[in-house]
C-alpha cells in the first residue's frame, strides 16, 4: 500500500482524537495529534511566561523546544524536551489559551512545516482544525467530524465527572463556543469543512459507529484500492 494521509478536522471535543486514535491502532498508521501541539507550545509559553499575543517570542520558543509524541499500549503522550506533559496541556489555562497562539500566521507555519515532517514517508491519520484544508490539501481521505455543541459539551462532562474531576456543563459549553467561534473566524487557516470532505455527524453516534462510518469512507476511496 503507498503512504495514505487521512486528515480528521472539526470543532473542538468533536471526538477526533478518540477515533483517530483507535484508526491508527486499526490501520497500521501513525496519530498525529495536531492540536497537542499547540497545546504543548501555550504550555510552554505560559510556564516560561512568554507573551501568547507576541508572535516573535512564541516563534523563538518553537526553536528553543522539541515536541514529540511517545505511543504505548496505555496511550499516547506528549512531550517537549523529553518531558512528559500529557496531562498539563489539557489543564484549563492552557485550553483558554491556546486559541490565541494558535491564531499567529508563523506560529502555524512553524508547526505545520513539522506536521508535514512527521508524515512525509509514513501513512498517517492527523487530527486538528487545518489538516484537509492546508498541511494536506491532497490527503487521500478527509473528514470532517460535527456534533451538537450541547453534545459535546456533555460528552467531555462525563469524561470529567469519570475521571472524578470538578465540571460544570455551563462552563464546558461556553468554553466550547468560544473556543469554536476564535478557531473558525481567525485570518489564518480557519476552522471549516474542506470542500472535498466528508461530513461525518457524530451527534447521537457511539465511537464503534463514527470508526465505522469512517473506515467505510476509507475502503470506498478509489486510491485506497490502487
Ligand atoms: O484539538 P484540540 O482541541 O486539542 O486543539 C486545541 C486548539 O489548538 C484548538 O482550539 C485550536 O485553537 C488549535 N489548533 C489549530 N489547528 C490545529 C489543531 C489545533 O489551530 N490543526
Amino acid at each position: 500500500m503507498s503512504i495514505m494521509r487521512i486528515a480528521i478536522d472539526g470543532p473542538a471535543s468533536s471526538g477526533k482524537s478518540t477515533v483517530a486514535k483507535i484508526l491508527a491502532d486499526e490501520l497500521n498508521m501513525i496519530y498525529v495529534d495536531t492540536g497537542a501541539m499547540y497545546r504543548a507550545l501555550t504550555y510552554m509559553a505560559l510556564k516560561n511566561g512568554v507573551d501568547i499575543t507576541n508572535q516573535t517570542e512564541l516563534v523563538d520558543l518553537i526553536h528553543s523546544i522539541k515536541i514529540s509524541f511517545e505511543r504505548t499500549k496505555g496511550g499516547q503522550h506528549v512531550k517537549v524536551n523529553g518531558d512528559y506533559i500529557t496531562e498539563q496541556i489539557r489543564r484549563s489555562d492552557v485550553t483558554a489559551a491556546v486559541s490565541t497562539v494558535a491564531a499567529h500566521p508563523y506560529v502555524r507555519n512553524e508547526l505545520v512545516k513539522q506536521q508535514r515532517l512527521m508524515a512525509a514517508d509514513q501513512s498517517v491519520v492527523m487530527d486538528g482544525r487545518d489538516i484537509g484544508t492546508v498541511v494536506f490539501p491532497d490527503a487521500e481521505v478527509k473528514i470532517y467530524l460535527n456534533a451538537s455543541v450541547e453534545e459535546r459539551a456533555m460528552r467531555r462532562h462525563k469524561e470529567n465527572v469519570e475521571k472524578g474531576m470538578e465540571s460544570s456543563l455551563e462552563e464546558l459549553t461556553k468554553e466550547i463556543k468560544e473556543r469554536d467561534h476564535k478557531d473558525m473566524t481567525r485570518k489564518v487557516s480557519p476552522l471549516k469543512q474542506a470542500e472535498d470532505a466528508i461530513l461525518v455527524d457524530t451527534t447521537s453516534l457511539s465511537i464503534k459507529e463514527v470508526v465505522g462510518k469512517i473506515k467505510d469512507i476509507i475502503i470506498k476511496h478509489e486510491k485506497y484500492s490502487n
